[in-house]
């Protein structure tokens, strides 16, 4: 649990035209966003090995990562 300095965050663009953030070797779908800009991210695997790895970020910053993947990238 907890950032190591040096994860840098990623934003970028997924080949259906979706959100995604990049972090530590996993990739992180958008899900949704509240009001106050606070943006829910899911790991990709999250369908696939039933991951419950989740991000959640206030504009750019990241403010929780629960890291728990099931898989190894
Ligand atoms: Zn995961």
């Amino acid at each position: 649990m907890g950032l190591q300095p040096t994860e840098v965050a990623s934003y970028g663009v997924s080949r259906h035209g979706k959100p995604v953030l990049q972090l530590g070797g996993h990739r992180f779908n958008h899900k949704y966003e509240t009001a106050g800009r606070r943006a829910y991210w899911i790991c990709v695997k999250a369908r696939l090995h039933g991951c419950k790895s989740t991000i959640i970020t206030i504009g750019d910053e990241i403010v929780s990562y629960n890291d728990q993947h099931k898989h190894y990238h």
